[in-house]
């Protein structure tokens, strides 16, 4: 350095890689993901994308989609002879298998952005029915603190764990009540904020009590966004079978936290939320951003197969194409 050489910046390398054309942009956003990645299994999607799985299905799509615009394009030019080209079985079939690659593309991004991005979960209910303990369960360490003193985890609102190769933030949501305080009453308002961001809402309840009034007067009060299910939690006490039920269209499953009957079920439930397949072991990761492009192209190759169908304004569908590849 003192000669006049400097260290690299961080990323550098990547960067130059990009610059020169050896890794693309969601290859070098791989090397990102890897570093970041919260688990092996994060961690082998990253790998996976960064070895070009992600832009070798993209380039597929785009290889797919050049074919069908210059048939398009060339049936446009000339369509004053006497074959209607844009009528052909042949296109229809062309298009239609093109949505299903591109849907399919779609669900594979979008289970790996949950591996990269992960998923909130709120873990709600009245004290002592169990949270922190089905908490550590699912994190497989004492991450929380259990007690069977009421409200000990009532400052706790967030814990990141990996459940079976998916990140989870977890939002505890026990201290939701009325409060004069107004420190308390600020925790309360963020943790009703972090709870309309959840995707899954786990509702505990002590299976011997069941799902009582008090239980139902917060459960109303639940933003309708994330999925939920109530768990009732200690059936070695009850004396209760394990297992997945419904009750007045609610979905129940009864476990127990501390000798972990039924777990199963609820990481099978929680993966389901998560959209992520059980084999997800051949998945790359990806981004919000890749989803969101691979949505608009969807919207655009939509419309020009419904454009299409109509046969009215075929020059449209050629153009709903073109910003589908765009
Ligand atoms: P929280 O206040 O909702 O976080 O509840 P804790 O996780 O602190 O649990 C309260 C008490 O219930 C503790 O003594 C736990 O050991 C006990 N407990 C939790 N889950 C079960 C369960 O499934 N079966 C039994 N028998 N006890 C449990």
């Amino acid at each position: 350095c003192a000669l006049g050489a400097r260290s690299a910046r961080p990323g550098e390398f990547s960067e130059r890689a990009f610059l020169n054309g050896r890794l693309d942009l969601a290859q070098a956003e791989a090397v990102a993901d890897l570093i970041d990645a919260s688990s092996a299994q994060a961690a082998r999607a990253a790998q996976r994308s960064l070895e070009g799985e992600l832009s070798r299905r993209v380039r597929e799509l785009v290889e797919e989609l050049t074919q069908l615009r210059m048939f398009v394009e060339g049936a446009l030019d000339f369509s004053d002879e006497d074959v209607n080209w844009l009528a052909d079985d042949g296109l229809r079939q062309r298009l239609a298998a093109l949505l299903e690659h591109l849907r399919a593309l779609l669900r594979d991004c979008a289970q790996g952005r949950r591996l990269r991005e992960g998923m909130v979960v709120a873990l709600s209910g009245q004290p002592n029915v169990g949270k922190s303990t089905l908490l550590n369960r699912l994190a497989g360490s004492e991450a929380a603190i259990v007690t069977d003193i009421a409200g000990t985890t009532r400052d706790v609102l967030r814990e990141n764990i990996v459940l079976d190769g998916m990140p989870l933030t977890v939002v505890d949501t026990a201290g939701l009540r009325d409060s004069d305080d107004p420190v308390e009453r600020e925790g309360i308002r963020r943790a009703w904020k972090a709870l309309e961001q959840a995707e899954l809402a786990l509702f505990l309840v002590d299976d011997r009590a069941g799902v009582t009034a008090q239980d139902r007067a917060l459960l109303e009060k639940f933003p309708a966004n994330a999925r939920r299910v109530v768990v009732r939690n200690k059936c070695d006490l009850s004396g209760a079978a394990p297992g997945a039920f419904a009750q007045d269209g609610e979905d129940h499953l009864r476990l127990s936290a501390s000798t972990g009957i039924g777990i199963e079920e609820l990481v099978a439930k929680i993966r389901e939320a998560a959209g992520l397949a059980s084999g997800s072991e051949g998945l790359f990761s990806a981004r919000t951003r890749h989803v969101d492009a691979l949505r608009r192209a969807l919207g655009y190759v939509e419309d020009a197969q419904q454009r299409l169908l109509e046969g009215a304004t075929p020059e449209l569908a050629a153009e709903e194409l073109r910003l589908a590849q765009d």
